[in-house]
């Protein structure tokens, strides 16, 4: 009796340690940072799962494609507050998202926004998953999942709303940074 009561005892610790071991690695991921603004989609960016999955790391995975979150006060939010000035883009896409002349520090473990510097590249939609109502933040040209739109939480900024957005779904282009790569026009020779 007592021998079958450690057995379970035993599973049940090795499936808390797997849990844990899963949920671990997203705390290391770090925010993708380049010094050239990436090009920006025209259209809309549809890919299949075989080639986003190429194309991102299994967090981002985890988090754009299938609405998963980051966790909490992970190695990329602490980067995100120690970034300075530039501009956030779409991980999946490369659409402009946010400005760091919107960022602020709301201690809430996931990088804040009071605004979205390029609205038309960010859509907003109901979300009603785990019995709450919330705002969901979805990127307009890939259809990434950002993160949520938090209202009236009495923040002290200019806008009293806070983008509460995955680090890993961002791609941030410190100030200064290189011009948006522009494909030169096909040359047509004339003849
Ligand atoms: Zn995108």
């Amino acid at each position: 009796m007592r021998h079958s009561f450690l057995i379970t005892c035993g599973a049940v610790l090795a499936l808390m340690m797997v849990t844990v071991i899963a949920q671990d690695p997203g705390k290391k991921e770090t925010m993708k940072t380049q010094d050239t603004a990436p090009a920006q989609p025209e259209a809309k960016v549809e890919k299949t799962e075989a080639e986003w999955k190429a194309q991102l790391t299994p967090e981002q995975y985890r988090v754009l494609r299938q609405a998963g979150t980051e966790p909490a006060h992970g190695e990329v939010y602490k980067r995100f507050k120690q970034q300075g000035g530039g501009t956030y883009y779409c991980a999946g896409c490369g659409a402009e998202l946010f400005s760091s002349q919107h960022k602020f520090d709301s201690h809430c473990g996931w990088p804040s926004f009071y605004d979205a510097s390029n609205n038309k590249n960010v859509i907003l939609r109901d979300d009603l998953s785990h019995g709450m109502i919330r705002t969901e933040v979805l990127c307009a040209k890939c259809n990434g999942h950002l993160g949520h739109l938090f209202k009236g939480e009495g923040f002290d900024t200019p806008k009293d709303q806070r983008y509460c957005i995955n680090g890993v779904t961002l791609l941030f282009v410190p100030e200064g940074g290189k011009k948006p790569e522009t494909k030169a026009p096909a040359a047509e020779e004339k003849k």
